[in-house]
């Protein structure tokens, strides 16, 4: 079942015009749409079901500098600075807490991965701290298993899903963003060859400047304008539980269970790494160019199978006219099912490592299809082909921490500002030139 979101008021007439319209209401074209508002713009942002239906109220809200790929570290900085003072800028909780993130483990071959990372932690200034034995099993007290060792982040933080994409958009709202819910992105009208006109289920809105920011179904969208955009997607689990004793006040990610302490007293629990891929039309198009990502993944507890995903869902086979329902009206929110196998062996292994928790249960189990370009980094880009179109998909897994700051990128590029970081590790031209696409850590 989907996890609760917070509800955010929709505009009730679609402008004729804006300067720019977003597509897609996930924590990257809210935060997008935030961003280009203060930068004084008029923008639209139309979105098919709810605000952050999909990926950005499923995920496990951690907001995370730890093991990122180095592609990412400028901008995750900047992320995790606005994050810190998001909640005064906008005048309202958009749930942010600074509270740190641990990993723990008894297998030295993470031990030896995160090593690795914290050399990188280092260049950038990244404030993360490798754990001996004896501190990392002083960082979890309480727990009865016994650590070789961890990482700790202190700057890192959790927010919760639920409720920050749609405090965003709320604050975007009171900066003149209109919000169109229930209403799908049909496909673009262009004129001398760049964009000139956003098609949705209620009408044409005028614009130069269109963000695509439509998550695992922004590849479908791209098709439908001869645009190719290699993207794939794994279903992955995680629940909530009941209300319970704070054993740790931020994230803690084990080899049994990942835990995040929520807002309401209880936890959002999963198992890292675990996901599952399901063959798709779209995932056997672009098969070759994720088959390094795949492999590296497999061993990490991904699997691979067939199901409905591939009739119906972002990755199927769809073509459409614009004067007819399309695939994104079909699947309004795209809750795909949870693995029960999943909740199951993170709530046992998670009480077997925490008595103190004995008696929690299993609240609210939801699945979530995340989407993943091959080198697991986003495109945050222009597309060449196509003036006035700009990207922002992909975030392949760790999007959420990274929102706030994506959408500021976003907007500079689209607004033709100078960006805040190097946008050039972001662009969508790698994937489609050539360029190798190594796989960045999970
Ligand atoms: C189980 C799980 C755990 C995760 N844990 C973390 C974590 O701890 N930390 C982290 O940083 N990230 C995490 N992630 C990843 C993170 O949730 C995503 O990377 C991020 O939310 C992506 O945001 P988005 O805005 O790109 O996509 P989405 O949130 O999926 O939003 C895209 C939106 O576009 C809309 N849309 C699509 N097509 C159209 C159209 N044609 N017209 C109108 N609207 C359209 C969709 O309805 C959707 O609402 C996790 C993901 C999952 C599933």
């Amino acid at each position: 079942m989907s996890p609760p979101v917070d509800q955010v008021q929709s505009d009730p007439k679609l402008p004729e015009a804006a300067d720019v319209v977003v597509i897609g209401g996930g924590i990257a074209g809210v935060s997008a749409a935030w961003h280009l508002a203060g930068k004084g713009h008029s923008v639209a942002l139309i979105e098919k079901g709810v605000i952050a239906g999909e990926q950005s109220s499923r995920n496990w809200g951690w907001c995370r500098q730890q093991n990122r790929d180095e592609r990412e570290l400028p901008l995750i900085k900047y992320s995790l600075d606005l994050w810190g003072r998001l909640s005064e800028e906008i005048g309202a909780d958009v749930s942010f807490r600074r509270t740190g993130l641990i990993y723990t483990t008894d297998q030295q071959s993470d031990l030896d991965e995160w090593e690795e990372w914290s050399n990188l932690a280092r260049e950038y200034q990244v404030h993360s701290r490798m754990l001996t034995a004896e501190e990392a099993n002083a960082l979890t007290p309480g727990c009865t298993k016994k650590w070789i060792g961890g990482v700790h982040s202190p700057t890192d933080g959790r927010a919760e899903p639920s409720k920050a994409a749609p405090a965003l958009a709320e604050a975007a709202r009171r900066r003149g963003v209109t919000i169109h819910q229930g209403c799908a992105a049909r496909g673009l009208e262009t004129k001398g060859g760049r964009v000139s006109a956003v098609v949705t289920e209620k009408g044409t809105i005028r614009t130069q400047a269109v963000l695509l920011a439509g998550g695992a179904w922004s590849s479908m969208f791209c098709r439908s304008l001869g645009i190719d955009l290699p993207q794939a997607g794994a279903r992955s689990t995680a629940f909530s539980t009941t209300e319970a004793p704070e054993v740790t006040a931020g994230g803690l990610s084990t080899p049994g269970f990942v835990i995040r302490r929520r807002l309401d007293g209880g936890y959002t629990v999963s198992i890292r790494g675990r996901g599952l891929v399901e063959l798709t039309p779209q995932g056997l198009r672009y098969a070759r160019k994720f088959w390094p990502a795949f492999q590296k993944r497999r061993a990490g507890g991904v699997k691979i199978s067939i199901g409905r995903s591939f009739l119906e869902g972002p990755e199927a086979l769809g073509r459409w006219s614009a004067d007819k329902p399309t695939p994104f009206e079909r699947i309004r929110v795209f809750d795909p099912a949870p693995d029960t196998g999943t909740v199951d062996e993170a709530l046992k292994q998670l009480v077997e490592a925490y008595p103190a928790l004995a008696g929690i249960k299993m609240k609210n189990a939801w699945g979530g299809w995340i989407d993943f370009m091959p080198d697991a980094v986003p495109v945050i880009s222009p597309v060449e082909k196509l003036p006035g179109l700009t990207l922002s998909t992909g975030f392949s897994g760790h999007g959420f921490g990274i929102g706030p700051g994506a959408g500021r990128l976003a907007a500079d590029l689209v607004a033709g500002d100078a960006p805040i970081v190097d946008p050039t590790p972001f662009r969508y031209k790698r994937l489609i030139d050539g360029s190798p696409l190594p796989p960045g850590p999970m």
